[in-house]
């Protein structure tokens, strides 16, 4: 019998044009894709039309669980011989647990091909017209996640001593998260950017100030890209 593979593929940040000609290809070989809550219907119209589509996205509580189901997945069609594409947002090993599907893979003698992508931590701000780095004013940036077990915090410190930070997964937490940056020593008036749908034609952007995201005052919804710093008052210079 045929041997399964595994491709793990990054999606980008939805702008189906975005994916790389490799995952592109690869999309049309795959008899099975597991795909992500933030794939978009332009990147699945890509799958091969006999292939088996199954939606993996995680839920809030249910994480532990979902995880668990796309390892058993995983195993399941690869060791029937069949092609999984396992296809996620942006780059496959930026947050989203990639690197422990790999692993499980590798264990039970699955071949694995990891097919970069493109993050939305960077491809998403350039979109929104905010360079990460900027002569004389970025020399730097962190990719943070903002998600974490409730009731807890992390130590922001080390981050905040980094020009530009970009969070992902911050939206719910987005208060706690610029209450805890100004602690620890960023200004109240420093810029902030939050890009929600980012690369899509419905891209939002709400160009904002530390201070008013730490007094509750900036109403975000949906998933999206939180950028501090001073590169945030770029944008005027390259949107319209
Ligand atoms: N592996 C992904 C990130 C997964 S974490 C990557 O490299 O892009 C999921 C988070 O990514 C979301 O909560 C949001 O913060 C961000 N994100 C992904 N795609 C986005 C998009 N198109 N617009 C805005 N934020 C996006």
């Amino acid at each position: 019998m045929k041997t399964g593979k595994l491709y793990l593929i990054g999606g980008g940040p939805g702008d189906a044009e975005l994916l790389t000609l490799k995952a592109a290809r690869v999309l049309r070989e795959c008899d099975v894709v597991l795909y992500d809550r933030l794939t978009t219907p332009a990147v699945l119209a890509l799958a091969r039309p006999e292939a088996e589509l199954i939606y993996v996205g995680k839920h809030d509580g249910e994480q532990e669980r979902e995880q668990a189901r796309i390892f058993e997945l995983i195993l399941e069609h690869a060791t029937a011989g069949r092609t999984v594409a396992r296809l996620k947002g942006g780059d496959p090993l930026v947050f989203g647990r990639g690197a422990e599907e790999w692993a499980v893979a590798l264990e039970h003698g699955i071949e694995v091909e990891l097919i970069p992508g493109v993050s939305s931590a960077i491809a998403v701000p350039g979109l929104a017209g905010i360079p990460l780095t900027f002569r004389e004013v970025s020399r730097s940036f962190a990719v943070v996640t903002g998600h974490w077990k409730t009731g807890t915090n992390m130590d922001w410190a080390p981050y905040a001593k980094i020009d530009t930070l970009v969070i992902l997964m911050g939206t719910k937490q987005r208060v706690l998260i610029a209450e805890s940056l100004i602690a620890a020593g960023r200004n109240v008036s420093e810029p902030v950017a939050f890009v929600e749908q980012g690369s899509m034609a419905d891209q939002r952007v709400v160009e904002t100030e530390l201070g008013a995201v730490a007094k509750g005052e900036v109403e975000i919804s949906g998933p999206a890209v939180m950028v501090v710093g001073e590169v945030v008052r770029q944008r005027k210079k390259f949107t319209k």
